[in-house]
């Protein structure tokens, strides 16, 4: 399989488009996530033409509408800007992006709590997005994003990560052409990653695919809309227990295979787990080695077990 692609403002990517000339350099992208994903660079404000060293831009408000303006000339780039989000966005759709990373508290690229100023004011509340930001979440809600910034916590970090995983699948699946059985079949794989990461996804993912078929929608429809709810759930960080749940889900599943001491041992560290006295690899490693010494390695389970590629360990740190 290709890697997943994904979006990430040009400028973490070490690209030298920043107004003053430079770049702003991830590493834990460039070096360590470039390996699993394909990342494909974006600069707003390179892509209307402004160029690079240019002026700062910023987020004016006025007339109760938010405008990207240059503060010194007054040149506006509002008008501009919307337009090149909505074709670039739609390019980024079409060549298959699987989310984006963009940076934090940039007047294009910011998600939250970007600086808007009020006419006349030198005072700026935190409370904005950036414009191309904006244009592109509103236009695709089912494409997971996150700033630069939230990747420095390896929970946000892996939450996110299989987030991605989860919607490169989708997109894998819907190439073979979506139909009820496939959606549901889709659903059925993920069933215990769902539950683990946000607990009532599953049934209200469920009542969703059961609704829209009984009702005739398009299962291309479907499927968008499946997305679209399935990444605003996933969209709150995960938590322990919800986790722990699951794997003792899993345990169920196996236990009548296993001695009662070995179960045991599995329960002691699951509960250590959700009692945060060791990283969630060490019940996951055990748990693997378990489900696949009793022969019972399915997709629902390494769904689940390994929703990210461990070599980037994160599961050690979370
Ligand atoms: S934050 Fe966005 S607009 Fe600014 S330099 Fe980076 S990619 Fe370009």
């Amino acid at each position: 399989m290709d890697k997943p692609k994904l979006g990430v403002s040009a400028c973490l990517l070490g690209h030298k488009v920043r107004y003053n000339g430079d770049g702003a350099e991830y590493r834990n992208l460039t070096r360590t996530w470039s390996h699993h994903l394909e990342l494909v660079g974006v600069c707003p404000e390179v892509g209307i033409g402004m160029g690079t060293p240019r002026p700062t831009i910023r987020l004016v408000k006025r007339d109760d509408q938010v405008h990207l303006v240059n503060p010194k000339s007054g040149d506006d780039y509002t008008q501009q800007m919307i337009e090149y989000a909505q074709l670039q966005s739609d390019a980024l759709i079409n060549a298959g992006i699987c989310g984006f990373v963009f940076k934090k508290d940039s007047p294009s690229c910011g998600l939250e709590r970007v600086r808007v100023y009020t006419e006349g004011q030198p005072q700026a509340r935190r409370n904005g997005t950036g414009l191309f930001a904006l244009v592109f979440t509103t236009l695709h809600p089912h494409i997971p994003v996150i700033e630069e910034g939230r990747l420095s916590d390896p929970l946000q970090a892996e939450h996110f990560l299989a987030r991605v995983e989860f919607f490169s699948l989708w997109l894998n699946e819907g190439k073979k052409g979506w139909s009820a059985a496939r959606l549901m079949r889709f659903h059925n794989t993920n069933k215990l990653f769902l539950l683990s990461r946000s607990p009532s996804a599953k049934r209200d993912l469920g009542r969703l695919l059961a609704h829209a078929f009984e009702n005739g929608t398009h299962p291309d429809t479907v499927a968008l809309e499946y997305m679209t709810a399935a990444q605003k759930s996933l969209n709150v960080l995960t938590k322990p227990g919800p986790i722990a749940h699951a794997m003792e889900r899993v345990l169920g599943r196996v236990s009548s295979k296993l001695t009662r001491t070995e179960r045991q041992e599995m329960l002691d560290v699951i509960h250590e787990y959700r009692q945060g006295l060791l990283p969630r690899s060490a019940p996951l490693t055990l748990l693997r080695h378990l489900v696949r010494r009793c022969g019972m390695e399915n997709e629902i389970h390494s769904r689940f077990i390994s929703p990210t590629p461990l070599s980037l360990g994160l599961m050690a740190k979370v």
